[in-house]
């Protein structure tokens, strides 16, 4: 546990190292990156080398032993300095399955590796075309075959396939039909990609309005040692769900750098482009968005604060982790508007980095979990209102 001084002392030093970071890859990196729809592989070897996708893994495992608010404040100054951690933010928490779940020789196998960077895990293969959000919809099932699991099924939007060893992967056990409740029967998996691509696994890239290296997955007969199951078989979607607090409070952060940086770019705009003989920023129907943006970003963060302390002492209730990054998704996609907006055309020019990051920012309402499921969540769980699905 850090003591606030020593918190302050950290969250500086690493916003340091970040910027500088983020200074070598700039905005001509990142705009060719997004042409060419490539990945950012010397940006992501660099955060490995500095240890800070290793960050939340406990030092036992090779990693720093951060709390998640200091997680928070990397992917924060990630994307606050311009540069974006979707290439690489899920190696720093799709660990957390296996160190929650999985047994003692798979964390003494794996947590290492992950954490020098030997090993990529950032692959996490919940979601299917047919189920969507209905999660234990979910068709891909895992039979046991003696000392196997044979796979088949689809999954889409896994991100980062291609760029990952290893993938968390969330398929059906026990048919729907044959347990009390649709949450059960469901398993996870660590899977090794690099063996199950020469076994009958298909990785297939979607293009998108955004670079993300996302992928649809298919899977025809792969046959998995049947000690890839994490945990007990049959109790997947509990383990996934365990998961969630976790990414939705870093992705929250990577929001509030967002931001941060629309905010930024949007006032020194203002206070150079000069129309009618002044600057933009002069004029009150420019100041007030960019003043309303800010107001809302401090807002978000104040709750993102509030939800990193409630985890790190153990709550596990998904209130505040819901609402960080509800808030936090509007206030950056606010922010990308007003950004835009005050822009004027140039915003639109490839070489502003506004219209780039302005689609990026867009994602966030809808991945990894769209506004409405929250909403419903904070309607059943804090309101008491009934459940809608
Ligand atoms: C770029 C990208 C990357 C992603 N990466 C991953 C990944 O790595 N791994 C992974 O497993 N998934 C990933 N996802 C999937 C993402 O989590 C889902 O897209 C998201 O959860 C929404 O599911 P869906 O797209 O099927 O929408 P649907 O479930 O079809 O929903 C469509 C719309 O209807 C709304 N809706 C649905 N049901 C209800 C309801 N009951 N009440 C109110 N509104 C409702 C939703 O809010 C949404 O707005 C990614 C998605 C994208 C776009």
């Amino acid at each position: 546990m850090l003591m606030k001084a020593e918190q302050v002392e950290v969250v500086s030093q690493i916003r340091d190292t970040v910027k500088k970071v983020c200074e070598e890859y700039g905005g001509e990196y990142w705009r060719e990156k997004d042409r060419t729809r490539q990945y950012p592989t010397e940006f992501v070897k660099s955060l490995t080398e500095l240890g800070l996708l290793a960050s939340l893994i406990p030092e036992e495992y090779g990693g720093s032993g951060l709390p998640i608010s200091i997680g928070s404040e990397i992917l924060k100054a990630i994307h606050e300095f311009g540069a974006n951690a979707g290439a690489c933010h899920a190696q720093m928490y799709t660990m957390g399955t296996v160190l929650r779940h999985g047994s003692d020789q798979q964390k003494q196998a794996y947590l290492p590796k992950i954490a020098s960077g030997e090993l990529r895990l950032q692959a996490f293969g919940v979601t299917e075309p047919t189920a969507g959000t209905d999660t234990t919809s979910i068709s891909t099932v895992a039979e046991r075959k003696g000392d196997q699991y044979i796979v088949n099924g689809q999954k889409v939007w896994t991100s980062r396939a291609e760029h990952s060893d290893l993938m968390v992967l969330l398929a059906r056990t026990t048919p729907k039909e044959s347990v009390e409740k649709k949450s059960q029967g469901l398993s996870v998996f660590l899977i090794d990609m690099r063996d199950a691509l020469k076994n009958g696994m298909t990785i297939k890239p979607i293009r998108t309005m955004l670079n993300h290296s996302t992928t649809e997955i298919f899977f025809d007969n792969v046959p998995i040692p049947a000690s890839s199951l994490i945990g007990e078989e049959g109790k997947g979607f509990k383990y996934i769900l365990s998961g969630m607090n976790a990414e939705r409070i870093l992705i929250a952060a990577e929001c509030i750098g967002d931001a941060r940086w629309f905010i930024k770019k949007a006032s020194d705009y203002a206070n150079e482009r000069v129309v009618f003989g002044r600057p933009i920023g002069k004029n009150q129907g420019i100041q007030f968005p960019i003043a309303r943006a800010f107001s809302q970003t401090e807002a978000a963060e104040a709750i993102l604060d509030k939800a990193c302390a409630l985890y790190e002492d153990g709550d596990t209730s998904g209130t505040y982790a819901n609402m960080a990054k509800l808030l936090s998704s509007e206030a950056s996609w606010a922010s990308a508007e007003m950004c835009m907006q005050t822009h004027g055309g140039f915003a639109v020019a490839e070489e502003y980095d506004v219209e780039r990051k302005f689609r990026e920012a867009r994602l966030y309402q809808i991945a990894p979990i769209s506004t409405n499921l929250i909403l419903s969540y904070l309607a059943e769980h804090e309101l008491g209102l009934p459940r809608s699905y």
